[in-house]
């Protein structure tokens, strides 16, 4: 996860079954496919925020937006993952859930990548400075593409 040092921001479901993206009232179409959300949302920001995204990883090789199944903007900032705190996750390979702001996006997409890329998503973040994705243990996005994208994102949220 990103960030604070009390949280897990990472949450890594793997394998089969168990999650399935939930329905959602609004969607907007980006790079990344549409992604959705609960609440309304500014899809001008959603797609800026995807396209950072993007930018930054599309360049690593075996980088694929056209396996991610689904994206979800979640409504709060912090939400349960089979029971702990985070920020973002990813299910099964190809789901992903972020935060309202979407400040997890790129993490994220980091976990994907390096699933895709090397077989194993790196839940413990073992390669996270050594790929570029971010820092060290105790601040994963203190460097890399995660701060590049933190930096850059936008809170798309229309709603308070
Ligand atoms: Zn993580």
């Amino acid at each position: 996860m990103l960030a604070s040092a009390a949280l897990s921001i990472l949450a890594l479901t793997l394998g089969c079954g168990g999650y399935e993206p939930p329905a959602t009232r609004y969607h907007c179409e980006t790079v990344l496919g549409v992604i959705g959300s609960n609440h309304s949302v500014d899809c001008g920001i959603v797609s800026a925020n995807a396209a950072l995204a993007w930018s930054l990883m599309h360049p690593l090789p075996d980088f694929d937006a056209a396996r991610i199944r689904a994206i979800t903007i979640r409504d709060e900032m912090i939400f349960l993952v089979d029971g702990a705190r985070a920020m973002g996750a990813l299910h099964n390979e190809t789901d992903i859930e972020v935060d309202r702001t979407m400040f997890s996006l790129d993490h994220e997409l980091g976990h994907c990548w390096l699933y895709w890329h090397t077989g194993d998503a790196d839940s413990n973040h073992l390669r996270w400075q050594s790929s570029g994705q971010g820092g060290t243990p105790d601040c994963l996005d203190c460097a890399g593409r995660d701060l590049a994208y933190i930096l850059g994102h936008h809170d798309p949220s229309l709603t308070p």
